[in-house]
């Protein structure tokens, strides 16, 4: 065996349990173990980093944009890196582009700069994210009316296509808008199929869970609610375990009072998770921009339409886990996890991702003991970073 890199710490989180003074072994861009740090002296390459801690990356499900850039906007491989290298500062180590509601163009363009991304190794691009275009008119959010739609043969034969040919591939559909039989074959393909912008009862999303459905897309927000005769899809989703659910954790989408309810009311296996659906003002001191031609602005931490309908989250994933353990209260370890084993998990890479353990991808973040950011590594090397 050949380790290239041991890369020390006064603490390593493994994502289950901490290594004091030791020392993360790396070759090939996967982890060969943690040992103390001592015995790490055999090392090609030794990187210290003292005083602080070593936890895993985190795997971000739904990320619109980043550094200026909202993908959709712009669909190149070169525009996905620039979201992902934003979001690499605040410790996001594999992410999702998402696409919102668009035109069948933007779609296929998005598809095409996920076949580059992935081509060209992209460091952080772990697959696609089309959050629409076949979602509830009535729950649209901050989407482009004009552009919803049903799925049509072709739209399911190009997702498909995609996930054979191309890699990883998550959407987001609506009931209203998507039949079981489609979601039963987007499954079928390997598709991970999320509900949400939808405002089905907990009877007809069951069914959608039951041919192959297996998350629901930033819980709460966009979607029926859990009421005292309807349980609406939050209740669906909390109640069936096998269902994944993203949250957006930022203190403005969901009340962190909801927040705790859900996080105990939620039946195991399957897990809430977060997501940050940050938009291209993450690393930037963008105001304001356009989506769809229609204004954005930008005030105390909420993106917002002219209406006030909010349009995506102003909050990268470390200031989120800050969230779940400062305000919800969480376990730092907690709050971790749901930034990184949880999502793995939520798309099947908890092989791989979510832990430092051996064999896993080298994908960590190095974090002050006050939390501040300090350094990201992914696939094994060290993502620099401008500051
Ligand atoms: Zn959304």
């Amino acid at each position: 065996m050949t380790t290239t890199s041991a890369v020390s710490a006064a603490r390593i989180f493994d994502g289950t349990r901490w290594h004091d003074d030791s020392a993360l072994l790396i070759s090939d861009g996967r982890i060969d173990g943690i040992v103390a740090i001592d015995d790490a002296a055999g090392a090609s390459r030794r990187v210290d980093y003292d005083d602080q801690w070593i936890v895993p990356g985190f795997v971000d499900l739904q990320v619109n944009g980043g550094g200026g850039i909202r993908f959709g906007d712009e669909t190149s491989a070169d525009a996905i890196h620039t979201i992902a290298a934003a979001h690499a500062r605040f410790g996001t180590t594999k992410l999702l582009p998402t696409l919102i509601t668009d035109t069948a163009e933007v779609t296929a363009r998005a598809l095409d700069g996920g076949r580059e991304a992935r081509a060209k190794g992209i460091p952080g691009f772990l697959g696609l994210h089309l959050e629409g275009p076949h979602l509830s008119l009535e729950r649209k959010g901050a989407h482009n009316p004009s552009f919803i739609r049903p799925m049509s043969e072709a739209d399911l034969a190009a997702i498909c296509e995609y996930r054979r040919e191309s890699g990883f591939v998550l959407t987001t559909i609506a009931p209203e808008n998507v039949t079981i039989e489609q979601v039963a074959m987007l499954a079928k393909e390997g598709v991970v199929v999320s509900i949400g912008h939808s405002n089905a009862t907990a009877a007809t999303v069951a069914t959608y869970f039951d041919a192959g459905a297996t998350m629901v897309t930033h819980l709460f927000n966009a979607m029926s609610q859990l009421g005292n005769r309807e349980p609406g899809i939050v209740g669906a989703a909390l109640d069936d375990g096998r269902v994944h659910a993203g949250l957006i954790a930022d203190g403005i989408h969901v009340d962190p009072m909801t927040i705790k309810v859900a996080l105990r009311a939620k039946r195991s296996p399957g897990q809430i998770f977060l997501v940050t659906d940050a938009m291209q003002t993450i690393g930037t001191s963008l105001e304001g921009f356009e989506l769809n031609g229609r204004a954005i602005h930008r005030s105390a931490g909420s993106l917002r339409l002219e209406d006030g309908t909010l349009a995506g989250a102003d909050i990268d994933m470390l200031a989120s886990i800050r969230f779940m353990h400062a305000v919800v209260g969480l376990p730092l370890e907690t709050a971790i996890s749901l930034a990184s084993s949880a999502p793995a998990k939520a798309v099947g890479a908890d092989g791989y991702l979510g832990h430092l353990r051996p064999s896993y991808v080298a994908d960590f973040v190095v974090l002050s003991p006050e939390l501040d950011h300090v350094d990201t590594w992914i696939d094994g090397r060290n993502f620099a970073h401008p500051r």
